[in-house]
């Protein structure tokens, strides 16, 4: 594993609580300022071993997420959605998700690595929803809408792929979805057995 670039800031103001994130590539480690350079090499490799946990926990393997894709649709589904694999898929430039209603297959966009589990989660629910009902009808969004932070989560994505710049409006599913003139249930689920996007 190769060293990550590490960046230290000390604060006077901080006292006990020591963070780390990610910023531009390199890892931040915000300490107070008062700790000894012993206490602060100690630190910064907890730090460092807490991110990269929460950030593995983001980043299931595909088995992980068939395994959570099993447990949301027994919690949300009744289980009545069963899929049969689920993989990541770095190929969706546009999509958030697919599926093939046929097989129970489902892909997940390797651009949601590192999103909270919540939106994830999300995204498998509406996938799941897909092997159920193909279009983006009531009887879709009911399904959808059983999952208690669906509406939050789609405005995340939404929020997301904007300020990315991922794609533009109107080519992004999640933010066509939005828009109530358009052409869900006329396109892409009616173009062959690929269940659409999240
Ligand atoms: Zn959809």
């Amino acid at each position: 594993m190769e060293a990550p670039d590490v960046e230290i800031r000390r604060s006077l103001r901080r006292r006990r609580t020591v963070t780390a994130f990610r910023e531009n590539g390199r890892i931040v480690v915000c300490l107070p300022s008062r700790l000894s350079k012993a206490e602060e090499r100690r630190w910064v490799q907890v730090m460092l071993d807490r991110l990269a946990a929460q950030e593995k926990r983001r980043r299931p393997s595909d088995e992980a997420l068939l395994a959570r894709a099993g447990d949301l649709s027994r919690k949300h589904l009744g289980g009545r959605a069963v899929p049969s694999s689920v993989r990541w898929s770095s190929t969706q430039r546009a999509r958030w998700g697919s599926c093939t209603p046929s097989d129970g297959s489902i892909r997940l966009s390797s651009r949601l690595q590192g999103l909270p589990t919540w939106v994830i989660d999300y995204v498998l629910v509406h996938e799941l929803a897909h092997l159920l009902v193909n279009d983006h009808g009531p009887e879709f969004w009911a399904l959808v809408g059983a999952y208690p932070r669906a509406e939050r989560a789609r405005g995340f994505l939404d929020g997301y792929s904007h300020a990315a710049g991922a794609a533009p409006a109107g080519e992004d599913d999640e933010s066509a979805e939005d828009n109530e003139s358009d052409e869900d249930g006329s396109s892409p689920d009616a173009s062959g057995d690929e269940g659409d996007a999240a």
